[in-house]
């Protein structure tokens, strides 16, 4: 038995300065790897990225999306994961069609794991990491840990099916103003995290998967919210790249071929172009005039 959950849903402890998001994704994974032939090994760390993108763009108070990006030299050069405000997703392994590897450090290799939080107006904000932890919860730890931000950790699992998550995270002095109280509550929250099992992250419900974990404590789950795979590219962006590469350059472009072609990578969306198309910023063919 199977149910379809693309959920995440936040959490708090009530009587510590701690948050929580769990994120399970089912057919907007599957959504994704549809779209690609992706080895299973790859197509797992995708899932990953997937559960952890969503899991981090939950605190994101503006319109845009949290972007992670790991580059090495593994076998995998680039994987790409986004997650809008909106809750939608999308992702890319490129160059990772022959992958043999399983693990992160042999599909990665060295290299660094950019966090990016780019709204849609206004200053794009990056984060960089290297990619030695050998796992991407790792990274994203010690990225938060070098960084001086509230205390976070993760949990991950996918098994090219489902992909999951939990996020833990330390919030500012509310509940408890005592320093030692508050990392001891801390400390008490991730040791019982510390103890979830891989399957319970993929298979269990959200509630049982809590209530496993934290059922001492006081825990309150707030109501599920939709995650789903949409694409963010569209005709009209297509045509601003290319107008972006200025009306010389794209009029030779188009005299060269009949219809120019742009396909979208995330989710193989073809754009054409022709001539005709750029009449209004190019002026007309005949004339050869620019505007
Ligand atoms: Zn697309």
């Amino acid at each position: 038995m199977s149910i379809e959950r693309n959920l995440t849903r936040k959490f708090i402890f009530e009587r510590a300065d701690i948050r929580g998001e769990i994120v399970h994704l089912d057919s907007a994974y599957r959504d994704i790897l549809a779209i690609h032939a992706y080895p299973p090994g790859v197509a797992r760390q995708l899932g990953e990225f997937l559960a952890a993108a969503v899991l981090l763009s939950t605190t994101i108070k503006f319109e845009g999306r949290l972007i992670l990006q790991a580059q090495g030299g593994g076998e995998v050069p680039l994987l790409m994961a986004e997650c809008s405000n909106k809750l939608e997703v999308r992702a890319i392994a490129r160059g990772a069609e022959t992958a043999t590897a399983s693990e992160f450090s042999g599909l990665f290799g060295s290299g660094h794991l950019a966090i990016t939080i780019e709204p849609d107006e206004g200053q794009r904000y990056q984060g960089i990491v290297s990619l030695d932890s050998g796992s991407l919860a790792g990274c994203i730890e010690s990225y938060f840990e070098n960084s001086e931000q509230l205390a976070t950790r993760l949990w991950l699992a996918s098994d090219g099916r489902v992909a999951a998550g939990l996020l833990l995270q330390q919030l500012p002095e509310q509940v408890t103003r005592e320093a030692a109280l508050r990392a001891e509550q801390w400390e008490h929250a991730c040791t019982l995290a510390e103890t979830v099992q891989r399957e319970e992250v993929l298979e269990l419900e959200q509630e049982a998967l809590l209530y496993r974990l934290f059922h001492e404590d006081k825990v309150r789950l707030f109501a599920g919210e939709l995650v789903r795979f949409a694409c963010s590219c569209s005709r009209e962006r297509c045509h601003n790249a290319l107008l972006s590469i200025g009306p010389t350059e794209l009029l030779k472009l188009l005299d060269e071929e009949p219809e120019v072609k742009m396909d979208c990578e995330f989710c193989n969306a073809q754009y054409r172009f022709k001539r005709s198309d750029f009449t209004a910023q190019l002026g007309d063919a005949r004339s050869g005039a620019l505007h």
